[in-house]
């Protein structure tokens, strides 16, 4: 349905948000849903902009390669890790990211929400509680579950979702203890220290920076080692932060309560991933497909905003 020859938008998101992208474009592109690499690749020659929500189809050098008549990737998401953005660049093609769109961020509350799930489901056994009803017990002496007010928090990372944590745990009468070297100004709500003491200090450690050089790894085997023995670990941010097989080998010697991640090193083709295998039968691992940020209402707002931009990037100058 080519309307007036402003061209192919190729939508990668929930097919329940494909009308609002329609409606926010305001009826000048061509809009076609894809949800996998077969759709994308059968549409890929005749993309001009693509509007990715959803972050499961890799853009590499070779597929980017292919988007012959591409101009625009609009991601509706602060990371695109899935995005080999110097390919676009060598391409002059943009790469626009919701990262430092901080006005929209900060209305955005669903991945620290999920991250403060991941940190109860860890505090109060939830998979083993939840695991021993469904087998027909009701045994509550074996889900003694930890009370967090008095206790610690340590935030890795006290940006945009860093700080809403750190809300919930004031809520939840919590000491907040953060590490980042960058952020300005610091949050008041924080007590600013080093990640050695923070690692040291915290019953609950929670991961919240972006996938970057200085990411990468940053909670290792070293850091697993300086947590308390019986501290929680969860990481919504990028699987690639912390080191899954420090930390496979870590529960393997009985270290850490719980671990709360959404985010997996490889996903979302996890079928053999350590963590999950592991997972399978240790209930201190809960894990969810990367859906912190995945809320109707939140994505609404989102693509609306990345509708925008294709508008003003594309429609205005055609
Ligand atoms: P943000 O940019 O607002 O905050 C990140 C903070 O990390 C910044 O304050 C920065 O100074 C700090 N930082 C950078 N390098 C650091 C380092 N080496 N050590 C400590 N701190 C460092 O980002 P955000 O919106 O809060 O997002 C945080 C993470 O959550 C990102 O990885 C993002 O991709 C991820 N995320 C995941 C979901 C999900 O669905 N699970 C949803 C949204 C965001």
């Amino acid at each position: 349905m080519l309307t007036d020859g402003l061209g192919v938008v190729l939508f990668l998101g929930p097919l329940t948000h494909l009308e609002l992208v329609r409606r926010e474009l305001g009826g000048r592109f061509d809009v076609r849903h894809a949800a996998d690499e077969g759709a994308v690749d059968a549409v890929l020659p005749d993309v001009r902009v693509v509007l990715d929500a959803s972050m499961v189809v890799p853009f590499g050098a070779e597929r980017i390669a292919r988007a012959t008549k591409l101009e625009l990737y609009v991601t509706a998401t602060t990371g695109a890790n899935h995005v080999d953005a110097s390919a676009l660049a060598a391409r002059d093609v943009p790469l626009l990211t919701l990262r430092g769109e901080s006005d929209l961020l900060q209305s955005l509350t669903p991945a620290a929400e999920h991250s403060w799930l991941l940190v109860l489901a860890c505090a109060r056994g939830l998979r083993a509680a939840t695991e021993q009803v469904l087998a027909g017990g009701w045994d509550r002496t074996r889900h003694p579950g930890t009370m967090l007010r008095g206790r610690t928090i340590g935030i890795v990372g006290c940006g945009r979702i860093g700080q809403w944590v750190g809300r919930y745990a004031e809520a939840f009468g919590m000491r907040r203890l953060g590490y980042d070297p960058h952020v300005t100004p610091w949050p008041d709500h924080i007590e600013r220290v080093e990640l050695s003491d923070l690692l040291a200090h915290a019953d609950v450690v929670t991961v919240h920076v972006p996938l970057d050089v200085s990411t990468t790894g940053l909670i290792g085997e070293t850091e697993l080692a300086r947590m308390k023995p019986d501290a929680i670990l969860v990481n919504t941010s990028r699987g690639e932060i912390v080191d899954e097989h420090a930390l496979v080998r870590a529960l393997g010697a009985n270290r850490l309560a719980g671990v709360g991640l959404d985010v997996l090193v490889g996903e979302p083709d996890v079928g053999r991933h350590p963590l999950v295998r592991l997972a399978a039968t240790d209930a201190r691992v809960v894990i969810t497909p990367h859906i912190g940020g995945f809320s109707p209402d939140a994505v609404s707002r989102v693509l609306a905003f990345s509708c925008h931009r294709i508008v003003q990037a594309l429609g205005a100058r055609v």
